[in-house]
């Protein structure tokens, strides 16, 4: 895609189509990064490739009216999710443990036993069959990059490799589940409508969605957890005003895994409903927290390059933990290439392949006994005890810093 051709494609849709989630116009720009990878956890063979994939824009604006945030660069059309795209985090104890707790929570809270379950963007299954598993639910999960397989089969689960769509609709459910897909559609407010008309025939189906939750994003001024494949970017309340205003009413809207996601459980609205949650009064605070991150984000992006610089002038060795998302947006947004020669994930279907946009290679934790790296950083706060744990396992002494460690003030 050509700058030109970007600046005109968001020139339109600041003019003409404005907010995706209540359509005001006014949108404020916080953030703009050019060229990077259009996906950042397919697998690529070669290092070549890697540095060749395609690339996109990222023009973060932000909704005054309703406090969505959108890439207004975004263009739909480069994408392609198919069985290369590898986005499972399911290979570590910490996010196993989070889905576990939250199946059971959600069976209990909804008595979902022997019940009806579809799943939206249910990748490789795991969390529906697990439901399936715990509350002997029938489950139908959709996904065009699921592959077969991947986790253990059971007769009362069946996958479908498409995207969700209406056609689907004689499909009745009583619980509709969709994580971390909202964040990837570009126009959410036609999506949750079009699940409207899809629940015509389930109009009692409890609704259960779960996106990464932008107002950490902003405080922390993670530029990490800012990449193309997320075009859409919500805090608790518009989220919630996304649903409101599509009919639904909301049944609980909280944030968890150390508040790095927001679940909200929403239902057809049927008669008058409650006034907004606590939770759902964010607008001030988005406005805010926009205005911190346009500030900062330079300063941050400084000292980042500066230290990782600085790592190798003095020879110091430094990988990345974590080959997902974040550390693919970490690379291409510090525009990291020398500095850093390899990234670790505990997933081994991602061993041997490389980094899209910045070509480094994957390798697996025991790569690092012969590799020996002074400095191991870790894309996601949250495993730093697991990643400690496997670098005091295979007796790495290195120093263990995380994304969040270095202060942006
Ligand atoms: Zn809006």
């Amino acid at each position: 895609m050509t700058s030109e051709f970007s600046q005109i494609f968001y020139d339109m849709r600041m003019t003409e189509t404005g907010c995706q989630n209540c359509f005001s116009s006014g949108l404020q720009q916080i953030y703009e990064i050019q060229r990077v990878p259009v996906h950042s956890v397919i697998l690529l063979e070669t290092r070549q490739q890697a540095l060749e994939y395609p690339t996109g824009d990222i023009c973060l604006v932000c909704c005054p009216q309703c406090g969505f945030i959108s890439n207004s660069s975004f263009v739909s059309g480069l994408q392609e999710y198919h069985g290369e795209y590898e986005s499972t985090q399911s290979y570590s104890p910490t996010f196993d443990d989070f889905s576990r707790s939250l199946a059971s929570k959600l069976i209990d809270r909804y008595d979902l036993r022997g019940k009806a379950i579809i799943e939206i963007g249910c990748g490789m299954g795991e969390f529906l069959t697990l439901l399936c598993e715990l509350g002997h639910n029938r489950g139908i999960g959709f996904d065009p990059a699921y592959l077969r397989g991947r986790v253990k089969s059971r007769a009362d689960v069946q996958f479908i490799k498409d995207f969700y769509s209406e056609k689907y609709a004689h499909y009745k459910t009583d619980f509709l589940i969709c994580k971390m897909t909202l964040e990837h559609i570009a126009d959410p407010a036609q999506f949750v409508k079009m699940i409207r008309r899809s629940l015509a025939g389930s109009p009692d189906a409890v609704i259960f969605f779960q996106v990464p939750d932008t107002t950490r994003i902003l405080r922390e001024v993670a530029f990490w957890d800012i990449y193309y494949e997320h075009c859409s970017y919500f805090t608790p309340g518009s989220l919630a005003r996304l649903f409101r205003q599509n009919g639904f009413e909301i049944l609980d809207l909280r944030r968890e895994y150390a508040d790095q996601y927001i679940l909200i459980e929403t239902q057809l609205r049927t008669g008058e409903t409650e006034g907004p949650l606590a939770l759902e009064d964010d607008l001030e605070a988005i406005q805010r927290d926009a205005a911190f991150f346009k500030e900062k984000i330079e300063f941050k992006l400084e000292i980042w390059r500066g230290f990782l610089s600085n790592c190798q002038q003095r020879n110091a060795r430094a990988v990345l933990w974590g080959a997902g998302s974040k550390g693919v947006a970490f690379l291409t947004t510090l525009g990291v290439f020398d500095e850093i020669e390899f990234c670790v994930d505990i997933n081994p279907h991602k061993h041997g392949a490389f980094i899209a946009g910045t070509g480094q290679e994957i390798v697996s934790p025991e790569f690092l006994c012969t590799y020996q790296p002074e400095v191991v950083i870790a894309m996601n706060p949250i495993y730093r005890e697991e990643i400690g744990r496997s670098l005091a396992h295979l007796q790495i002494d290195a120093e263990l810093l995380t994304v969040k460690d270095i202060p942006h003030d």
